[in-house]
């Protein structure tokens, strides 16, 4: 199956672009949703989380103390590689398992993820988009979107990699601006990708 992964910085709205290809018909594997799933579901994993950062990382009726890992996490990068180093492969195990439940005239699928470069996971795809848009609109939509303030955006975004980096290793982009329109800068994609998705099944 020909693969495209699609990042953005928090607030570019990869998942909105990301519901126009699903429209379109186009599975989209969402990556960090699967990752909080999985991180309270993958035996493996579970396991693991416990090994390196103790059972209190579980409450007693199975949910992840979201609290405890963060404490941990949080500003410690020894700490959050070890974390990632566990919960990253068991997402690409978790995305072959979907990939097989795919129907076979499906002409392509999404991998959305918000450390699609960061994690290694584009090496994975076949190409990949990242969805932009400009610093003080990414801030304004996340406030909206999660009712909170410009400085907590920030500490969030500031974790990142900047658009800069990412565009550096991006093969195709989407801007959503709000002056652009996003439906069609997907559509051009979707036509893009139907043609080499069929160059690459022959
Ligand atoms: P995160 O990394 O935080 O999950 P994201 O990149 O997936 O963010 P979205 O959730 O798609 O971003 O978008 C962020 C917010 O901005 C959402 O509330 C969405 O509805 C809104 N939004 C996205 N694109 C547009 C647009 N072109 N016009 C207006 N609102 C938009």
């Amino acid at each position: 199956m020909y693969k495209v992964g699609i990042t953005g910085g928090i607030g570019s709205g990869k998942t909105t672009a990301c519901k126009v290809f699903e429209v379109l018909g186009i599975p989209v594997f969402y990556a960090d949703t699967v990752a909080k799933e999985i991180m309270c579901e993958d035996v493996l994993l579970v396991a693991g989380i416990k090994s390196a950062f103790g059972n209190e990382s579980y409450f007693e009726d199975g949910k992840l103390n979201n609290k405890h890992i963060a404490g941990i996490v949080f500003n410690n990068e020894e700490a959050l590689a070890k974390l990632n180093a566990l919960v990253h492969p068991a997402v690409f195990r978790a995305f072959d398992a979907w990939e097989e439940t795919i129907p076979a005239n499906t002409p392509y699928a999404l991998k959305e993820a918000a450390l699609l470069f960061e994690s290694g996971s584009y090496k994975m795809c076949d190409t990949t988009i990242l969805v932009t848009a400009p610093y003080e609109i990414k801030l304004k939509r996340v406030m909206q979107r999660d009712g909170v303030s410009a400085e907590q955006v920030k500490v969030r975004m500031d974790k990142q990699l900047s658009d800069e980096e990412k565009s550096k290793m991006a093969n195709h982009f989407i801007a959503n601006d709000e002056q652009q329109s996003i439906i069609e800068q997907v559509l051009a994609l979707h036509q893009e990708f139907l043609k080499s998705a069929k160059e690459f099944k022959n």
